[in-house]
C-alpha cells in the first residue's frame, strides 16, 4: 500500500517541524507533564556502513529539528557493532554530511563501541539474574528452535544453564576462545511468545574481526538490539526516535532497559521516507557503487547526501522538503517531484542568473559594425534586488541554442526561424535573413541576422512586439565548458520492481548521464569556482562540479526549469 503526496503549495514553512507532527506532539505532552524533568534529548545514530542519503535526512531534521525548537540536544552516535561492513571513510562522510545539512551535536559525537565495556558488563548482570544465557546451538538448529509466527518456538537444551556456567562460558568466548558462529549469549525471555524478537533474541555474537576503533580488543560484538536500546540509555536520550520496522522491537527494547533498572528512553517509530524513482537503501547504492554503475558515492545521480551537494542541491532545499513531507504512522512514497520542487524553490531565491549556451549555433548580425563590442547590463538576480547587475558582452557573432532555431518551424513555434524577429535577452530585437548548411550533412551550421539598432536593451520604441525573448553568448567572449545533463538514475517509479530473475540494476536508465562537451558560457563564469550554483537562463540550475580546474570548467545540470515548450509538443504529438 502507498498513499501518494502531491506537490503541494509554495509557501511551506521552513526550518522547524511544524503542526501536524504526532511526534511533536509526544514532545509537547511529555514537557507538560514533566516526564524527563522538562529535557528534550534525542539522538540520530547512522550505522557506519555506507554514505547517508536523503532518508537519513528526514531522520536527521527529525532529531534535530525537534530538539532544538524545545531547547533540547541531540547527539550524533555511531551505532557501529558490526566491525565487518564499518569504515572510517563511512564515518568521515556522515559527520561531514549532517554538518552541510545545517546541524550541530556540539561535544556529543559519540560511538557505540565506547561502550562495549558497560555493555559486557550490564550483560554479565542479566547473565547473574537468570535472564540470559550461552547457547550452542548453531545458527541453522536456532532458527529451526524458532518456530514461526504460527508456530510456537522450543526451548534451546542449553537454556538451563547455570548462572556459573554461563559466566564462564560468556568470559570465555570474550577471551578468544570459541571460534566465529560456535557460540551467542541469547535473552531468556519466552520462546513462545507471539512476537517472535521476544524468543530468547541473540545480545552477543563472536566475531574475530578488527573493528574500525576498537582494534583487536573484543571478539564478541553486541547485536543492534542489545546494544541500541542500551547506548540510548547511557545517553540519557528522553526520545529514541527511529522507523516503523523497529516497532515490534519495542517490546525487546523496553524488556532489555527494565530488567537492567536503568534509565528508560522511550522508543517513538515513524515512517522511512521512500521516493519515487529512487532506491533508499545502503546496501544497494553500495552495489551501484561497487559495479561501476555510478561515478562513487558522490555521484550526482545518487541521492546521498554528498551526490546531492555535488549535483547542487542546497541543504535549505533539503530541510524545507524534509519538514515539508512531515512524519506519519504509515509507509507511503513521495514524489521525486516534490523535493525538485523544494530545490527549485530555493535555488530560485538564492541562484545568480547568467546567459550559457549547450548546444551552440552561430548566429552572425550581418549589419553589426565588425569588431564593435558592448557591454550589455544584465540583471543578476531578478528575486532578489541586492544581487545586483553586470555586464555581458555583444558582439556581431553569437552563439545560441541550437533549439532556439528552426528552419521550418512548426506551429506555435515563437522563436528564431526565417524571416521572424525574436528578441535577444538582455540585447537587440534580430530577424533572420537566411541560413548557411553544411554541404555534405544538409545541417544547418549558420545563421545570418539584421538587428535593429532601436531595440537596444530589449523594447522597440515603435511598441511592435515579439513573442520570443532567447539567450546567447558572444561567441569572441564565450567561455567553454563541460556540462552534465542528469536524469533519473533508474526508469522505474519503483526501481524494485523487476521480472522474475532480475535484480534493480535491470531498472537504471541508460540516459541517466549525458555529457555536453562544448558549452559555451558567458566570461562571467570565467572564475567560476566548484560547489557555485547558477541558473543558466532558460535551460534550469547549475552547479560547478568538483572536477573543474582554472581553463577547464565544469557544471552539473542540478534540476531543469519547467519545460512548457516540451509539454506543448508532447499535446501537438498526441493529437495530430
Ligand atoms: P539502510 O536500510 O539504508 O541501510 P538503515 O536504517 O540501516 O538504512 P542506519 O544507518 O541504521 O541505516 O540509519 C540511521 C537512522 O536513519 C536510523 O534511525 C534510521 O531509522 C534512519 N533512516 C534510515 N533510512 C531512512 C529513511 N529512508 N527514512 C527515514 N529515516 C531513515
Ligand atoms: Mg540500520
Amino acid at each position: 500500500m502507498s498513499t501518494s503526496k502531491s506537490i503541494p503549495e509554495p509557501a511551506v514553512a521552513a526550518t522547524t517541524t511544524g503542526p501536524g507532527n504526532f511526534i511533536r506532539d509526544i514532545v509537547v505532552e511529555d514537557l507538560k507533564t514533566n516526564k524527563y524533568g522538562g529535557r528534550v534529548q534525542t539522538r540520530f545514530p547512522p550505522e557506519p556502513n555506507g554514505y547517508l542519503h536523503i532518508g537519513h535526512a528526514k531522520s536527521i531534521c527529525l532529531n534535530f529539528g525537534l530538539a532544538a525548537e524545545f531547547g533540547g540536544k541531540t547527539n550524533l552516535r555511531f551505532d557501529d557493532t558490526n566491525p565487518s561492513k564499518e569504515e572510517t571513510e563511512y564515518v568521515d562522510s556522515i559527520i561531514e554530511d549532517v554538518r552541510w545539512l545545517g546541524f550541530d551535536w556540539e561535544d556529543r559525537l559519540f560511538y557505540a563501541s565506547d561502550y562495549f565495556g558497560q555493555l559486557y558488563e550490564w550483560a554479565v548482570q542479566l547473565i547473574q539474574a537468570g535472564k540470559a544465557y550461552v547457547d550452542d546451538l548453531s545458527a541453522e538448529e536456532m532458527r529451526e528452535y524458532r518456530g514461526t509466527l504460527t508456530k510456537p518456538g522450543k526451548d534451546s537444551p542449553y537454556r538451563n544453564r547455570s548462572v556459573e556456567e554461563n559466566l564462564s562460558l560468556f568470559e570465555k568466548m570474550r577471551a578468544g576462545e570459541f571460534p566465529d558462529g560456535s557460540r551467542v549469549l541469547r535473552a531468556k525471555i519466552d520462546m513462545s511468545s507471539p512476537n517472535l524478537n521476544l524468543r530468547d533474541p541473540v545480545m552477543y555474537r563472536i566475531l574475530h574481526a578488527e573493528h574500525h576503533r576498537t582494534g583487536d580488543q573484543w571478539c564478541i560484538y553486541p547485536m543492534y538490539d542489545f546494544a541500541h536500546g542500551e547506548s540510548d540509555s547511557i545517553e540519557h536520550i528522553t526520545h529514541s526516535i527511529c522507523t516503523l520496522e523497529f516497532e515490534d522491537h519495542r517490546p525487546l527494547y523496553n524488556w532489555f532497559v527494565e530488567e537492567l533498572g536503568i534509565f528508560h528512553p522511550q522508543q517513538i517509530e515513524f515512517d522511512r521516507l521512500n521516493l519515487t524513482y529512487t532506491l533508499l537503501s545502503k546496501r544497494k547504492l553500495l552495489q551501484l557503487v561497487q559495479n561501476g554503475n555510478v561515478r562513487g558515492w558522490d555521484d550526482p545521480r545518487m541521492p546521498t547526501l554528498s551526490g546531492m551537494r555535488r549535483r547542487g542541491y542546497t541543504p535549505e532545499a533539503i530541510r524545507n522538503f524534509c519538514n515539508a513531507i512531515g512524519v506519519s504512522k504509515t509507509n507511503g512514497i513521495i514524489e521525486l517531484a516534490m523535493l525538485e520542487h523544494y530545490l527549485r524553490e530555493d535555488l530560485n531565491k538564492r541562484a545568480l542568473r547568467v546567459m550559457a549556451v549547450l548546444r551552440p549555433l552561430k548566429v552572425v548580425i550581418d549589419n553589426y559594425p565588425e569588431g564593435q563590442v558592448e557591454q550589455m547590463d544584465a540583471v543578476n538576480n531578478p528575486e532578489d534586488a541586492s544581487a545586483g547587475t553586470r555586464k555581458a558582452p555583444f558582439s556581431r557573432v553569437l552563439y545560441i541554442e541550437q533549439d532556439d532555431f528552426r528552419e521550418n518551424p512548426p506551429k506555435q513555434y515563437y522563436r528564431l526561424s526565417p524571416g521572424h524577429e525574436v528578441r535577444l535577452r538582455y540585447g537587440y530585437f534580430i530577424t533572420c535573413t537566411r541560413v548557411v548548411k553544411d554541404e555534405t550533412t544538409g545541417e544547418v551550421v549558420e545563421v545570418h541576422c539584421t538587428y535593429d539598432p532601436a531595440t537596444r536593451g530589449g523594447n522597440a520604441p515603435d511598441g511592435r512586439k515579439v513573442k520570443a525573448t532567447i539567450h546567447w553568448v558572444s561567441a569572441e567572449h564565450a567561455v567553454n565548458a563541460e556540462v552534465r545533463l542528469y536524469e533519473n538514475l533508474f526508469s522505474k517509479e519503483n526501481p524494485d520492481e523487476v521480472e522474475e530473475g532480475k535484480d534493480f540494476t535491470a531498472n537504471l536508465n541508460p540516459n541517466s548521464l549525458e555529457i555536453v562537451t562544448n558549452a559555451k558560457l558567458e566570461p562571467s563564469l570565467a572564475n567560476a569556482v566548484p560547489g557555485s550554483r547558477y541558473q543558466f537562463e532558460r535551460l534550469g540550475y547549475f552547479c560547478v562540479d568538483k572536477d573543474s580546474s582554472p581553463g577547464k570548467l565544469v557544471f552539473n545540470r542540478t534540476v531543469p526549469l519547467k519545460d512548457t515548450w516540451a509539454k506543448i509538443e508532447k499535446r501537438e504529438a498526441k493529437t495530430t
